[in-house]
């Protein structure tokens, strides 16, 4: 449905994405998941043809995006970041608009509005000023013109930014029933929101696609590490020579000091191991007060480094065999 074939886009000199090289098959959800800065909105800018690959080709539908912008365009539905609506509008009024530019028949955009604000959420709001809204009710504005001419494609760039707990939770209801009926990419700094709603991810990291997989795959690789986060107070003592008492840990690392004395440590375990009641009696042997024992989080920055480190290993290896 949508191809990606060695795209790269520069501003200047500067390399916003490179070599990018994915497909997304109809039906499909995918993430596309990286930090700040990473290329989301510009890998979804260059797929929705608002601006040009400087390199490779993209198509949707079997449509050329460069070659036939016009064609391809109408396939897409595109909810932007920052959501710059037309704010002297109404959400019908906008909707309307965005329906005529995807060229809904006449006959039939009336119908089409209103299915698209009743489907959103938006009637209660459909004739107040777009301005006067709340942000939650905006993001709807936006996903409703994005869904305007029925595209069989919806690119979603951030969603749920700015928006409370409730609304998240609305708006990825609504677009997990969107899904039955659009392929769709959605992209997200933030590894759990994307869990929650695709099944593939791809993750891009300083403008290159660091892994793409399906997010059980991607979980199971980054979370198999058994991990502890020990505070202690501790003065004289040092947890370091634990690894010798206990069998199993594989690391021990300090990752914070206070100035009162207390100290944290990041202790890794082996996988199917756990470790809590010895380290308990161990500590208490030696006199080592324990203030705080819990699992580390796999967070996204985990994730990143594990997968990048990954990359570069295999890249290494390959490199090798030349
Ligand atoms: P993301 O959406 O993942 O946060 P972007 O695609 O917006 O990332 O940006 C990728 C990189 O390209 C960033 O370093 C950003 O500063 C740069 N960039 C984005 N747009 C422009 C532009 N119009 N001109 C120059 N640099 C840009
Ligand atoms: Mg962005």
């Amino acid at each position: 449905m949508i191809k990606v074939k060695e795209v790269t886009k520069k501003y200047g000199s500067f390399i916003a994405v490179r070599n990018l090289n994915f497909e997304i098959k109809q039906g499909e959800i995918v993430g596309l998941l990286g930090p700040n800065g990473a290329g989301k909105s510009t890998t979804m800018n260059m797929i929705t043809g608002f601006i040009e690959p400087t390199e490779g080709e993209i198509s949707v539908n079997g449509v050329d995006i460069c070659k036939n912008p016009k064609k391809a365009k109408r396939q897409i539905g595109y909810m932007p970041e920052n959501v710059p609506l037309y704010t002297d509008l109404t959400p019908k009024e906008f909707i309307s608009y965005m329906a005529e530019l995807k060229m809904v028949p006449r006959s039939q955009r009336k119908a089409q509005v209103e299915k698209l604000i009743r489907e959103t959420g938006l009637e209660e709001v459909q004739n107040k000023l777009i301005r006067n809204l709340s942000r939650g009710y905006k993001q709807r504005v936006s996903l409703a013109g994005a869904l305007a001419g029925n595209p069989k494609v919806l690119i979603l760039d951030e969603p749920t930014v700015g928006l409370d707990p409730k609304q998240i939770t609305e708006i990825r209801n609504l677009i997990r029933n969107l899904g039955k009926e659009h392929t769709i990419i959605i992209s997200s700094h933030i590894l759990s929101e994307i869990s929650q709603i695709c099944e593939k991810v791809i993750i891009i990291n300083q403008g290159e696609i660091v892994a793409i997989d399906t997010i059980e795959n991607i979980e199971n690789r980054v979370s198999k590490k058994n991990c502890l986060l020990v505070t202690v107070e501790e003065k004289e003592k040092s947890l370091g020579d634990l690894k010798g008492k206990i069998q199993g840990i594989e690391e021990i690392e300090l990752v914070k000091e206070r100035e009162d004395g207390s100290k944290q440590y990041q202790i890794t375990y082996q996988e199917g191991k756990d470790l809590r009641k010895q380290l308990l009696e161990n500590l208490a042997k030696q006199g080592i007060n324990l203030l705080e024992m819990k699992n580390a989080q796999v967070t996204l920055e985990d994730a990143f480094m594990e997968l990048i480190q990954e990359k570069e290993y295999k890249e290494k290896q390959k490199g090798g065999e030349n």
